[in-house]
């Protein structure tokens, strides 16, 4: 068994590690060079936080990494100096003196017990792989919401720590397309936070709204009051009334000298006069430049962009413990099959359709229980082809007005109309069986595991009610 030291202290091999039951720390000092491979090897990295920039760049590197043995690995700041937000939400913690990682200890054990529940796939895109690298990161801290954080140096003025992480500042804005498919997805729920408005020509959310002459686009202009005398009714800017002697007004028709503002004249509104052109005008145009692409926009043709407080909903939670491989959008690219909404608004009709003739249809779900396992063992590519090649072999042995979505990466739903339940159960069956065959000849040492059910459609419930009481029990 191995020797659990119960107190901290020095290894012997690494005078940068420190043990303590049980566990390994890698301390970075900010005098080392920005490489971190190194931290794969233990089980929690200290960093010697005495210089913000350094962190940062250091904190940037573990979470922005691909791999989970990087981007999960706990993360203890040392001495924390002046560093701000949104960093700080990328920590598990700061230390005033090594000795307090004893208090620290339960809650990067509690990281670490819940990283083991995890699994890790190769995802069929991008943006899949941000969505699995954030809700794994959100389930083993435990974190039910994430909220953005105001921060100059995001590219959308808004940071949400592990998300924004992953994309430099000319690209962040597409944080906000992968919480959009999330959503969709149904592995987060959101709530306003914000508004933000967004360059229209490359999404950048640093913006400086200027005045403007509405004739040549100039800001360079002055403004003066515009005077009203009650007793002549003369209206004009109120260099008129000025002269050279003093500071009287008099009015430039009438002569008069203006005495009390409110009594015998007022001043209604301005007037500008444009240094560029000469354009003398009352209204201005508002534009805001873009201080990224210095594209000059039109306040109206902003991009307005919603700012989300986002949280994490129990089939996020499922979906990180057994490894998220894709999102819909990967998967329509599988032929022969269609969206989740196409298939939803296709069994509503088929729902209608049943209500006037006395016709039988049928629901059947296919779910692979230790997909994530199966995914694991898979390149990208192959993922693609084994499901191409499954849908394929799939469709051989239905009726051709049958249709197949993928509810998630492990699950199939496929629609059986106008057939007997019987006939459907037995097609169901030769469909596992063929699964089963193909998943074994693939992979030999795997051990399949495919549960499935059949109902007949009902003209009394909803489409979208029936089809989530037959996935329930896998989400
Ligand atoms: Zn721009
Ligand atoms: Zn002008
Ligand atoms: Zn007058």
């Amino acid at each position: 068994m191995k020797n659990v030291n119960t107190e901290i202290s020095t290894s012997k091999e690494n005078d940068r590690v420190i043990e303590y039951a049980g566990l390994s720390f890698y301390i970075i000092y900010n005098t080392d060079s920005l490489k971190t491979d190194d931290i794969v090897f233990y089980d929690a990295v200290i960093i010697q936080a005495g210089d913000p920039e350094f962190t940062r760049h250091i904190i940037t590197r573990i979470r922005g990494h691909f791999n989970p043995e990087h981007y999960l690995k706990p993360v203890l700041l040392l001495n924390q100096s002046s560093l701000k937000d949104p960093y700080i939400n990328l920590i598990d913690g700061t230390l005033y003196s090594l000795e307090q990682i004893k208090l620290i200890l339960p809650s990067v054990q509690n990281i670490l017990l819940r990283i083991k529940d995890l699994t890790f796939t190769s995802s069929l895109s991008y943006e899949a792989l941000i969505i699995q690298k954030t809700i794994s990161f959100m389930y083993s801290r435990n974190i039910d919401k994430m909220k953005p954080n105001v921060d100059f140096n995001s590219g959308i003025g808004y940071n949400y720590p592990i998300l924004s992480v992953n994309f430099s500042r000319k690209e962040e804005h597409q944080v906000l397309n992968i919480i959009k498919t999330m959503t969709e997805e149904k592995l987060i729920t959101k709530e306003f936070h914000d508004s933000v408005y967004l360059c229209n020509n490359c999404t950048s959310g640093y913006m400086s709204y200027r005045e403007v002459c509405p004739k040549c686009n100039s800001s360079n202009a002055v403004s003066q009051d515009i005077v009203h005398h009650f007793p002549c009714s003369y209206v004009g800017p109120i260099e008129d009334f000025k002269n050279q002697i003093d500071d009287e007004l008099n009015c430039p028709k009438c002569n008069k000298t203006l005495r009390h503002i409110g009594v015998d004249y007022d001043k209604p509104s301005i007037v500008n006069d444009c240094l560029s052109c000469g354009h003398r005008y009352q209204d201005f145009n508002v534009k805001a430049k873009c201080m990224n692409c210095q594209f000059d926009n039109e306040v109206e043709e902003l991009k307005k962009s919603t700012i989300n407080v986002i949280s994490i909903t129990k089939k996020g939670q499922v979906m990180a413990v057994n490894g998220y491989v894709t999102t819909s959008r990967d998967l329509q690219e599988i032929k022969g099959t269609v969206k989740l909404d196409t298939f939803t608004t296709m069994l509503k009709y088929e729902v209608e359709r049943l209500k006037q003739t006395d016709g039988k249809s049928n629901l059947a779900v296919l779910h692979l229980k230790n997909s994530g396992e199966a995914y694991s063992k898979m390149t990208t590519d192959l993922q693609k082809t084994m499901l191409n090649f499954l849908i394929q072999d799939i469709r051989k042995n239905i009726p051709t007005s049958s249709i197949i979505t993928f509810y998630s990466s492990s699950t199939i739903l496929i629609s059986l109309n106008d057939l007997p339940l019987k006939i459907a159960k037995r097609l169901t069956q030769d469909i596992v069986d063929l699964m089963t065959a193909l998943i074994e000849t693939n992979f030999k040492d795997m051990v399949v595991s495919i549960d499935h059910s059949v109902k007949p459609v009902s003209n009394k419930l909803s489409g979208e009610l029936q089809i989530q009481q037959l996935v329930k029990d896998y989400f």
